[in-house]
């Protein structure tokens, strides 16, 4: 079939038009009828059964009913009017409601005609309704191509009430397939259809959109989502081949003074199995002659900072400068205060640059940097900064990698000829089926230990009513020495709302934790830099017992003898910020707290997140069950990713399909990475179709 009618434009398709054109496009991103191919169903209903009006029972589930239409009215209410419709069989009647698109709708309503009507019935006051139903002449309904398998679109608010319903879109389908003989051309080399028995492209085509048989239907989602995650695959790998391939790093072959001092003097703890091992990873990676681009996966606390200091030191004692971005200042000044005691026995020179560094002292740092007596810069986006030239970086290290956007990071790439080793620390664990389909080929360390002698944080989920029990519980601490957080939502949209909450939160606690047995600090984004920091000073320091805050301290903080977290409005958080948060205690050698507070109205995800949290303290477990709760597209910051916006297969679910296409990606690479062979040539085409149209964002470079 001619590529060129597929890039159509998809007014042009019978039955469309600019109208209905411009409303694909801005609703549903289809602008060619290739687009439109690809739009593949959600989900199938059986259109094979039909149901009486006496049979109906409220559970809003979808049915489908022949009858027909006997009055229709306009119904003024408060809130604007609405069109009904009495539709009747010979068991009983039922009512048929629109709030939108009155005008057409009553035009194209006939009454007296048998139709078949399609969509979900819900009971009111005894008497069933369905809300914008599909309506059909039972003649045409009977003359459509349809399957037992009947199915569902994606769609939006919009297009349903301007008229595009599903059975429309089912309509262009079919036009489509009509216009275009449905003789796809076969993207997959012969012998991996025929080694995988995959169904041709056309055929699985043809019966995603109208299913012959449940059998095919498996077959062609199959086929679909092995070809889609596949070529997701080979544009990784390739990426990767090339990267390991064709640029160069700077090799540290040294392990030197300052690495070996501070691992034979000064270690304060024992390292634990798990550093030991991701220290030798970063060792071995930066010790070839190609850059490191690696990922440092570890649970909040399992020590991640010694590791990147010790990689740092590795970078000076191969005369190289290295620095430090944390995505706050409070993280920056904790990583510099910590990394400056680590290191104080050692001869180095460490830095602190962040938006609110003095002119004078900024200066200075920049004099440093350049002539190279600054080892080591710690910082903000300040380190972005045009003005900011390194003499020599040989390491970047990256702390808790969601909040730097990737343009950003290759800022610091482009300061050097030879870029940098680049270490992405995070405390987000990945699921490792997402890891693989974001970086393709691994690097990615995993400290999957935590320091001995750490007792597993309790966790316990409380409503606002026992807010009395639990005000008492942080009185019987704080009596023992303790230090509390108390953490308030804050989401952009309601921003106004939230801060509201915060500061009705903070002055009723002001008032159960009066002065001088209580002093209570407050920390929030709309503070000035220098004001949280004193506040977070005077709360580290023990001066103040409570900690009111927002998600300001999610990342990173590290207050030992803090040991509860009160997560207010829990229901609010998502599963990887309430676990980042409940990670800010724990960190010391008393037991610890985690307890979140809610409202009794919880939707069912809230529950699940609620429970999770309850019986787990691991981050990759929590992690999946967010990725299932939420979706990929909606982990961390990955909707950047474009990655994920997958169109048919799904990470989680098709977890064996992505294992499969991944193993069949590398070997044809492996055998032929240019993919120059005759039987690659249809494969190299698509490949490099695809590569123009979507290019897969590399997480880390
Ligand atoms: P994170 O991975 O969350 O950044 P940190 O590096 O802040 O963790 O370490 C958390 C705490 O554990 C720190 O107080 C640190 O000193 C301590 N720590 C790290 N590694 C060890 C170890 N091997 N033994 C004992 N304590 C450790
Ligand atoms: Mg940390």
């Amino acid at each position: 079939m001619s590529n060129n009618l597929l890039q159509t434009p998809i007014e042009y398709l019978k039955g469309v038009g600019p109208n209905r054109g411009e409303l694909l496009r801005k609703e549903l991103g289809i602008h060619k009828y290739q687009d439109l191919i690809n739009l593949f169903p959600n989900r199938y209903i059986d259109r094979t059964r039909y149901y009486k009006i006496n049979e109906l029972q409220n559970n809003n589930a979808e049915v489908q009913i022949i009858g027909k239409i006997i009055n229709i009215k306009t119904v003024e209410q408060k809130r604007g009017k609405r069109l009904v419709a009495t539709f009747v069989d010979d068991t009983g009647q039922i009512e048929l409601v629109w709030f939108q698109g009155h005008k057409w709708i009553r035009e194209s309503l006939k009454l007296n005609v048998v139709i078949v009507i399609f969509g979900k019935c819900t009971s009111f006051n005894g008497l069933f309704n369905m809300a914008h139903p599909e309506i059909e002449l039972l003649s045409e309904h009977e003359q459509s191509l349809r399957s037992a398998m009947q199915p569902v679109y994606p769609s939006t608010e919009t297009l349903t009430n301007r008229g595009i319903s599903n059975r429309a879109i089912n309509k262009m389908m079919q036009q489509l397939f009509l216009e275009t003989q449905a003789l796809f051309s076969e993207t997959l080399p012969d012998y991996l259809v025929n080694e995988l028995k995959l169904i041709p492209k056309n055929v699985a085509l043809f019966n995603i959109h109208f299913p012959k048989s449940a059998d095919l239907l498996a077959r062609a989602q199959f086929r679909l989502k092995f070809e889609e995650l596949f070529f997701i695959q080979l544009q990784l790998i390739t990426k990767n081949l090339i990267r390991k391939h064709k640029i160069k790093g700077h090799p540290f072959d040294k392990v030197g003074e300052n690495f070996n001092n501070f691992f034979k003097n000064h270690l304060p703890f024992e390292l634990t199995n798990a550093q030991k091992r991701v220290i030798k990873e970063i060792r071995n990676d930066m010790g070839s002659n190609a850059q490191m681009n690696r990922l440092l996966q570890g649970d909040v606390g399992s020590g991640k900072t010694i590791v990147a200091l010790m990689s740092m030191l590795l970078a000076l004692d191969n005369g190289f400068q290295a620095c430090l971005m944390a995505p706050t200042e409070i993280l920056a000044n904790q990583h510099f205060k910590g990394l400056t005691e680590l290191a104080e026995n050692l001869d180095i020179n460490i830095k602190i640059l962040t938006g609110s560094t003095k002119i004078a002292d900024r200066k200075i740092i920049h004099e440093e940097l350049e002539n190279g007596t600054l080892h080591i810069l710690i910082g903000t986006h300040a380190l972005l900064e045009d003005k900011v030239q390194f003499n020599n970086l040989g390491l970047a290290v990256i702390d808790e990698q969601h909040r730097f956007g990737v343009e950003q990071r290759s800022k610091l790439w482009k300061k050097n000829d030879i870029p940098p080793h680049i270490l992405v620390m995070t405390a987000t664990p990945i699921p490792r089926t997402l890891a693989m389909s974001l970086y393709g080929d691994l690097d990615i360390s995993v400290i999957d230990e935590l320091p001995p002698g750490r007792k597993p944080i309790q966790t316990v989920h409380r409503f606002d009513s026992n807010r009395l029990k639990v005000w008492k519980f942080i009185k019987d601490e704080i009596a023992k020495g303790r230090q509390i957080y108390i953490v308030y939502p804050l989401i952009q949209e309601s921003e106004k709302m939230d801060y509201k909450d915060l500061m009705d939160g903070y002055e009723s606690i002001s008032r159960d934790f009066p002065l001088p047995e209580y002093a209570i600090s407050i920390v929030h984004g709309k503070m000035k830099p220098a004001d949280k920091d004193a506040e977070m000073e005077r709360f580290s320091k023990g001066k103040t017992q409570i900690m009111v805050a927002t998600t300001v301290i999610e990342v990173g903080v590290n207050i030992p003898n803090a040991s509860v977290m009160i997560i207010e409005s829990a229901e609010r958080f998502g599963l990887s910020q309430l676990h980042q948060l409940r990670g800010r205690v724990g960190r010391g050698a008393e037991q610890s707290y985690c307890i979140m507070m809610t409202s009794h109205k919880l939707s069912n995800d809230s529950k699940i997140r609620m429970e999770t949290m309850v019986r787990t303290n691991d981050g990759f477990e929590i992690a999946e069950v967010d990725l299932k709760l939420r979706g990929p597209g909606d982990l961390m910051g990955t909707q950047q990713s474009g990655v994920l916006n997958l169109q048919i297969a799904d990470i989680v679910r098709d977890k064996d399909i992505l294992q499969l296409a991944r193993h069949h990606a590398m070997k044809i690479l492996k055998d032929d990475a240019p993919m120059e062979k005759p039987e690659h040539q249809t494969l190299r085409k698509v490949f490099i179709e695809l590569s123009k149209k979507k290019n897969i964002w590399n997480y880390i470079s």
